[in-house]
């Protein structure tokens, strides 16, 4: 077959592929792996949820919702962000329903950026951020983020990259990949650059619920920041609900009007269906996404005491679903570490250098699995490290 590279776009061309592909290709070749490479929660969306659905299939509910989303979707959404992070917004105007905060990512960015317009971003980081900005024309600009910090965004580091072409930063906190969480005096420290440099906050806090020993702040909810500030949540991790799409942009009606247009041109409105559930999930759904938060709270502490143990350090992560261990007395590189216990123990984790380059040294680790499969992949990267640690 001939090539048809020349016609693919430079854009979409200089956007590197995702640096995890070529690792979980080799992972769907190998047997008995045992993974905890992916980022998804281990449970079934819980079953009231999945009911709500078929009700709603049942009663017809087949056609486009308004494109912002089902109104009573989008009251619940205010009302729960009110209760959670202590922000109005008004159902009117100021909320989007979105498919998956993946979706409130892209239009953020593209309603926001000019081409050169520079965007900000934590590293390491979620994967989508960094080709989300190219994809906008943008320039991403990488601020490092540190092992002895926790990962929290520093105020120098942030102060040190501000040019005058930096107009958007991207927060991702609770952090995928490191479990890092941003501290209510960690982001004050960060409000009076973002407001002296005219910058909006895109605050993807779809791991909000995940939070452990205390309660997540959003950004948005300190003094002036509200108007700045887009916040992003989604039903996928909380509610273990990644396959139904469905998140949510709250912001100023300016900037979710913007993002609307975008939204309303390329996908009209986020499916019935999922909205439907979404609706259930809100109404009565905290209950069970409480325990599932439990669960992982019992997983995260069982991972991070082995981890340690074994010789891979590992801060206690304080969010999210993920552990970030330092492979580094090992001598290996994130990569040659996660394909050599993928080929001699048959256990999956991610090279953490696949989320920015602040992440080499360190493998991602994800403890939304089974415990079963856990205390296994425990055993066998003990093995592994009493091989390889000298
Ligand atoms: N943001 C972060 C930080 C994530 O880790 C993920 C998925 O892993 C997403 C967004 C995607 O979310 P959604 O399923 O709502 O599109």
């Amino acid at each position: 077959m001939s090539s048809m590279q020349k016609y693919i776009s430079n854009t979409v061309k200089s956007i590197p592929p995702s640096g995890i592909r070529k690792f979980f290709d080799l992972v769907s070749q190998t047997e008995g792996v045992i993974s905890l490479g992916v980022g998804e929660p281990d449970y079934a969306t819980p079953w009231h949820i999945r009911e709500a659905c078929f009700h709603s299939l049942e009663q017809g509910y087949t056609m486009y919702t308004s494109n912002s989303g089902l109104l009573e979707l989008r009251e619940e959404i205010a009302k729960y962000m009110k209760k959670g992070i202590g922000i109005e917004y008004n159902p009117e105007d100021e909320i989007l329903v979105t498919v998956g905060v993946s979706e409130g990512v892209d239009i953020a960015l593209r309603s926001l950026i000019e081409p050169g317009d520079e965007v900000l971003i934590p590293d390491p980081s979620y994967v989508c951020y960094g080709p989300g900005a190219s994809l906008s024309y943008g320039e991403p600009v990488s601020l490092p983020t540190y092992d002895e910090d926790e990962y929290r965004l520093r105020p120098d580091v942030l102060e040190s990259k501000i040019t005058d072409k930096s107009k958007v930063l991207i927060l991702g906190y609770p952090n995928n990949p490191t479990g890092g969480i941003m501290h209510k005096e960690d982001l004050e420290a960060l409000v009076d650059i973002i407001v002296k440099n005219d910058l909006i906050v895109i605050s993807d806090e779809i791991y909000s619920e995940l939070t452990y020993n205390g309660k997540h702040v959003s950004i948005a909810s300190l003094p002036g920041m509200q108007e700045r500030t887009v916040v992003l949540n989604g039903f996928s991790k909380a509610y273990a609900m990644t396959g139904w799409r469905i998140g949510y942009a709250c912001g100023h009606p300016d900037i979710i009007g913007a993002m609307t247009k975008i939204h309303q041109y390329t996908i009209m409105c986020a499916p019935i269906m999922a909205q439907k559930a979404a609706l259930e999930a809100l109404r009565h759904g905290e209950g069970e996404m409480r325990k599932m938060v439990e669960d992982y709270n019992y997983r995260r502490k069982i991972i991070v005491s082995e981890f340690n143990e074994m010789g891979l350090t590992c801060f206690e992560p304080k969010g999210a679903f993920y552990c970030f261990p330092s492979i580094q007395k090992t001598g290996m590189t994130s990569e040659e570490f996660c394909e050599k216990l993928l080929i001699e123990e048959q256990v999956a984790v991610v090279p953490g250098n696949a989320f920015g380059e602040s992440g080499e040294g360190f493998i991602r680790c994800c403890y939304a699995a089974s415990v079963s499969n856990i205390e296994q992949a425990l055993e066998r990267m003990s093995n592994f490290c009493i091989r390889h640690i000298k």
